[in-house]
C-alpha cells in the first residue's frame, strides 16, 4: 500500500518547522525517522496533507554532558545513543536498552524525540526516560519549555505536547555514587516490542542500604509506569535482604488495567511483569553492590 498524497515541507531550523506546525494545523505532523509514522501512512492508519521533515534540523542533534545531567538532542537516532560513550557512561540504562529497539536498520533511523513524542506504552525509551526523571524540551511558537516524564505521556500514543510544538531535546540527570541499573524484557521474536519490560535503577549507601530506587514498567498499561510504591518499600533495607521477587510482586500489584490482546492475556503480562522486574531488580542491585 502507498500513503495517501500529502504535501512535503522540509524546513532548516526548529523555528521555522513550529511556525509551520502552527500555521498548518491539525492536517500537518511532524516526521524524523519515520520508523513509526511511515508504517501508519502507508496502512492508512493515519493521513495527514502535510508532512514537516525534521531531518535538515541539525540543531536537533547531539550529546553533551553538562555537569549532573547530559543532554541528547531530539533528532539523534538510536544508533548515536546507543554508540556514545559519554551515554554509556553518565545513563548506562539508557545505552543497554538500545539494543532492544526493533532492528539495526530502525535504529539507524529512528530518534530519541521519535520514540519519545510517538510514546508507545511498550517503547524502551519511554520508559527509561520515566524511570530516570528525564526532562523533555519542547519549542513551540510561544517559546521553549520543559516537561518532567512524569507529566509528558498523558495516555496511549498521546502525550502533552500541543499540535505545533516540537520536542527538541531530553535531559537525563545523573546518577552519582554505588548505583547499578539494568532493562529487561520479555517478547516473542527479538526486535519485537516486548509483552513486557521492566527498567530497575538502585543506588546504595556506603552499608549496602538502598537509598535510591526507581522502577518502571512498561508494555503493561496505556504508558510506561512507574512502580513508586514498590520503590519506597525498599528504601533503607539492607540489600541482602530484599527478595528479587517480592519487589516484582510489589511492582505488579500497583498496576491499574492491564491490557489483553493477541500477544498476551492481562494474566500473562502481569506474570511476565513481575518476572521481568526481579530479574532486573538483582541485576541492578549486583552491579551497585560491585561498585
Ligand atoms: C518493525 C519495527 C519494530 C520496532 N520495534 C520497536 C521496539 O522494540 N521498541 C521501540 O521503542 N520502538 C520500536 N519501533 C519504533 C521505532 O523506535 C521508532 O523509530 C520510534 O518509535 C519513532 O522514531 P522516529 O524518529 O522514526 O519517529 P517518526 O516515525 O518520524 O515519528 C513518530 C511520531 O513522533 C512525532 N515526532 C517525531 N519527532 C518529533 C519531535 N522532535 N517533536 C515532536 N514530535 C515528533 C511524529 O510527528 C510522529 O507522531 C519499531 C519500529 C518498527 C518499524
Amino acid at each position: 500500500m502507498k500513503p495517501a498524497p500529502f504535501e512535503y515541507h522540509a524546513p532548516t531550523t526548529a523555528r521555522e518547522a513550529v511556525e509551520l506546525l502552527a500555521e498548518l494545523g491539525d492536517g500537518a505532523k511532524a516526521i524524523a525517522g519515520g520508523q513509526s509514522l511511515m508504517p501508519m501512512l502507508i496502512l492508512r492508519l493515519a493521513v495527514f496533507d502535510h508532512l514537516v521533515d525534521l531531518r535538515h534540523l541539525d540543531e536537533l542533534r547531539g550529546i553533551e554532558t553538562r555537569g549532573d545531567s547530559v543532554r541528547i538532542g531530539a533528532g539523534t537516532t538510536h544508533s548515536a545513543v546507543g554508540r556514545s560513550a559519554e551515554i554509556r557512561s553518565a545513563v548506562p540504562l539508557l545505552s543497554r536498552a538500545t539494543p532492544h529497539i526493533g532492528h539495526l536498520q530502525i535504529r539507524n533511523r529512528g530518534t530519541i524525540g521519535g520514540s519519545i513524542a510517538h510514546a508507545d506504552a511498550a517503547g524502551e525509551y519511554p520508559a527509561v526516560a520515566l524511570t530516570l526523571d528525564a526532562d523533555f524540551e519542547a519549542l513551540s511558537p510561544r517559546g521553549r519549555r520543559t516537561i518532567p516524564a512524569a507529566d509528558f505521556f498523558t495516555g496511549m500514543w498521546s502525550t502533552a505536547l500541543t499540535e505545533d510544538e516540537l520536542l527538541t531535546g531530553v535531559v537525563f540527570p545523573r546518577w552519582e555514587g554505588r548505583f547499578g541499573c539494568a532493562i529487561e524484557e520479555f517478547a516473542r521474536r527479538r526486535g519485537d516490542f516486548a509483552i513486557a519490560g521492566a527498567a530497575v535503577a538502585v543506588g546504595l549507601d556506603a552499608d549496602s542500604r538502598v537509598g535510591r530506587s526507581a522502577i518502571g514498567l512498561f508494555g503493561v498499561g496505556p504508558t510506561a509506569i512507574r512502580a513508586r510504591t514498590a520503590e519506597h518499600e525498599v528504601i533503607g533495607c539492607a540489600a541482602s535482604e530484599i527478595s528479587a521477587e517480592n519487589v516484582g510482586r510489589a511492582a505488579v500489584a500497583e498496576l491499574g488495567q492491564v491490557p489483553s490482546d493477541l500477544h498476551g492475556s492481562a494474566e500473562f503480562r502481569r506474570h511476565v511483569a513481575a518476572v521481568m522486574v526481579a530479574h532486573a531488580w538483582q541485576r541492578a542491585l549486583e552491579e551497585a553492590l560491585d561498585d
